[in-house]
């Protein structure tokens, strides 16, 4: 038996004011579920509202709550958290959290029932669509699966997706009026499958050290993530000629540089220095619903990126323009 551990006014102000995006959030059940063992959440009928008493709850491991990681009115977040609970989770998260701070961007882990979480913070609330973007594009870059993604370039309508990877939160590029999305455990609660309070590796086990190192983490700005968002690279293994060699093709062998926005039709949306459109290769395979998979840059539309995973070959061929299978190269 723990002993009892009490949260200050302090502490729930700062846990608010780091994590809960909306007032909107579920109670996880105190009793796992018969067949699977599993600590179900629901939305609370009483207190529906998520008061600083629940949240002192939470923190005093009387309830355990999940958190929402959109704010409806806004499509923004104050956190992106990435969820790994596979048997290579753990590696995973640590590759992911090295390759952020690359990026400049601290990534808090904490341990969960089966692997951890790893914690974002926003320095303003970042549109929920970014971050997905960027949080895909470093995973794909490090080869970590993601669950629920397309396995194999072939897809068929029965495209096989991958079961075991991370998930990112927000699981939802954006809200519709009524819609929830998904939520995820509050951090520093007490996990009711286990009884157990799974802290963030970075500081003592203490609410108010967890807290002070919570805060003191470099939080991620707008400006990053559009930089982020701006430095898509070319999918394509060719790197781009040099510019003044191009200047000695000869225009009747040279071909004509591709440019997407010619090509792609479609409603298409600017956000940071991207557009967001329906990506063709998806759409062919009857994905891409919401019609922003595609992210292609402003300033070079030479560069485009499915964040489903599409290769270049594969949008192009989706357009009627495959790239031409003996390069000229230049
Ligand atoms: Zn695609």
């Amino acid at each position: 038996m723990q002993s009892r551990i009490l949260a200050s006014d302090n502490i729930v102000t700062r846990y608010s004011e780091l994590f809960v995006n909306r007032r909107a959030y579920t109670i996880q059940s105190p009793t796992p579920n018969k067949e699977k063992h599993r600590c179900y959440y629901y939305r609370p009928k009483e207190h529906p509202s998520l008061s600083r008493a629940v949240l002192r709850n939470h923190l005093e491991g009387a309830i355990t709550i999940g958190l929402y990681a959109i704010n409806p009115e806004t499509q923004r977040c104050k956190w992106v958290a990435i969820d790994a609970d596979y048997s290579e989770a753990l590696n995973d998260l640590l590759k992911l959290q090295w390759e952020l701070r690359q990026d400049g961007v601290d990534a808090a882990l904490e341990k969960s029932r089966r692997g951890g979480h790893l914690w974002i913070f926003a320095e303003q609330p970042l549109l929920a669509i970014d971050c997905r973007l960027y949080i895909h594009n470093i995973a794909r870059r490090l080869k970590v699966p993601i669950k629920g993604s397309i396995l194999t370039a072939r897809s068929t309508s029965e495209t096989p997706v991958l079961a075991d990877g991370i998930e990112i939160f927000p699981k939802q590029d954006r809200l519709n009026s009524g819609e929830f999305g998904n939520g995820i455990r509050g951090p520093l609660g007490i996990h009711r499958a286990t009884g157990k309070r799974y802290w963030f590796y970075g500081a003592d086990y203490t609410l108010e050290d967890q807290i002070a190192y919570l805060c003191r983490l470099k939080r991620i700005t707008e400006d990053d993530i559009s930089g982020f968002l701006s430095d898509l690279s070319v999918p394509d293994k060719a790197p781009l000629p040099a510019k003044p060699a191009r200047r000695h093709v000869p225009p009747s062998r040279g071909r004509r540089e591709f440019f997407i926005l010619e090509h792609v039709t479609g409603r298409r949306r600017k956000s940071g220095r991207n557009y967001f459109t329906r990506c063709p290769s998806c759409a062919r395979q009857g994905h891409d619903r919401s019609g922003d998979n595609l992210a292609i840059s402003v300033a070079d539309p030479r560069k485009y990126r499915c964040w489903a995973g599409c290769t270049r070959e594969m949008i192009r061929a989706a357009l009627g323009c495959p790239i031409p299978t003996a390069r000229t190269h230049q």
